[in-house]
């Protein structure tokens, strides 16, 4: 223990879906819990597909965020779409919801102020494991120190000195933007492949569609080849009504890092894999990977330093690995589109691919009951 300052049981660096899932269960089960956050309550949402799977669903329950899924239009199939027209639909065993990113940021925040137990620091920290096994987060006169880290800081943040690297990934950007809905109505969510990138298509709530473009940084703006990829493809125009706001961009998955887990620390989230979107995966992932570093960092905190870090290796590997090989192959067909179009007729007309496919989009089941 510390002679001064503040000894927390875990410090989550991250406050988005994966950081405050963690923070959430920690503190559910009496721990005290530090997290760290510098975007106020009042930043525009993440730009975000908005597609939630059957895992991410499990956890808003299990965190008792039932509400955000009350009025959230639910689907039951995911259809990738080639640029000649060729169809694969994955219908999907358990049903997904498009939850807004605006609603579900608002109720992890509201929930995360709520909980006893946790302490809000208003920006970025740094932690750095020291020689007695805890780490120290800020020096000075009031030091925090936590004996647990788990690091949620997104695909750009760090949070810990030596993280491990990450492997290799294509450079890619995303925009989103909401549209009333148009003429054509969606019976899922729709992935079209354009000679301009992916166009991304979750039935909203309202009759509103999220509409998500996925493609290449390159020098033209993002919010030009959103519109360049529209242009070339009339069946997408056809779900869409007028733009409601402006577009968001971001940049898109970094490869998953070499290592997700150590002695007392703990990646989630986009921190640990950041897929690529098309597979609309990524916060069902942070939610999931969330729930599985504070198991894991409940075990660290009772001294089973060992059991935890594998523990947490072996679930984000059974998140993300299958998953993370899906994209990828969908990604590397995307650059030869003629064959994308023939496998994607081949895929759909063989009953069992398709189930393995959908399988594996919607994801395993890894982490039942565990710190909740
Ligand atoms: C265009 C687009 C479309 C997408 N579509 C979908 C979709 O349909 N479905 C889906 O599931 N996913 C989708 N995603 C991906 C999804 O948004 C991410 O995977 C998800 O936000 C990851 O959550 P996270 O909690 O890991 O990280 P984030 O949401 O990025 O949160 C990380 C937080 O850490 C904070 N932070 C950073 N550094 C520090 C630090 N040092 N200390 C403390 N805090 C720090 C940041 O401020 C941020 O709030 C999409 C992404 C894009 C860009």
């Amino acid at each position: 223990m510390p002679r001064r300052g503040t000894l927390f049981d875990a410090a989550v660096l991250g406050a988005g879906p994966a950081g405050a899932t963690a923070a959430l269960l920690l503190a559910g089960a009496g721990h005290r819990v530090l997290i760290a956050e510098p975007r106020s309550a009042t930043a525009p949402p993440k730009p975000c597909g908005e597609g939630l799977m059957a895992g991410g669903v499990e956890v808003l329950r299990v965190l008792g965020l039932d509400q955000v899924l009350e009025g959230a239009r639910s689907f039951e199939q995911v259809s990738f779409i080639g640029r000649w027209g060729a169809r694969l639909d994955l219908p999907l065993p358990s049903p997904g919801f498009a939850v807004e990113r605006a609603a579900l940021d608002r109720a992890l925040r509201a929930a995360l102020e709520e909980a006893p137990g946790i302490t809000w620091f208003p920006g970025r920290l740094q932690a750095r494991k020291q020689a007695d096994g805890a780490f120290l987060l800020r020096e000075g006169a009031a030091p925090l120190r936590a004996r647990t880290v788990i690091v949620a800081t997104g695909l750009a943040g760090t949070g810990l000195t030596d993280l491990p690297p990450r492997g290799w990934a294509r450079q890619r950007m995303g925009v989103r933007r909401h549209h009333l809905a148009g003429p054509r109505s969606l019976a899922g969510v729709e992935v079209h492949s354009t000679a301009a990138g992916e166009l991304y298509l979750t039935p909203l709530s309202n009759g509103r569609v999220n509409l998500a473009w996925l493609g290449p940084r390159a020098c033209v703006r993002p919010e030009q080849q959103l519109e360049a990829a529209l242009a070339s493809a009339p069946l997408v125009a056809e779900a869409l009504g007028p733009a409601l706001g402006r577009a968001g961009a971001r940049r898109l998955g970094a490869a998953p890092r070499t290592q997700v887990a150590g002695a007392g620390w703990f990646l989630a989230g986009d921190s640990a894999a950041g897929l690529d979107p098309l597979l609309g995966a990524g916060v069902t992932i942070a939610l999931t990977t969330g729930r599985s570093a504070a198991y894991s960092a409940e075990l660290a905190i009772g001294g089973r330093l060992e059991a935890a870090r594998t523990g947490h290796t072996r679930r984000v590997r059974a998140e993300v690995r299958q998953r993370a090989r899906l994209a990828e192959g969908l990604l590397a067909l995307g650059d030869h589109p003629v064959l994308r179009e023939g496998a994607l007729r081949l895929l759909h007309a063989v009953p069992s691919v398709r189930d393995a496919l959908t399988r594996l989009a919607q994801g395993p089941r890894v982490l039942q009951g565990a710190s909740s």
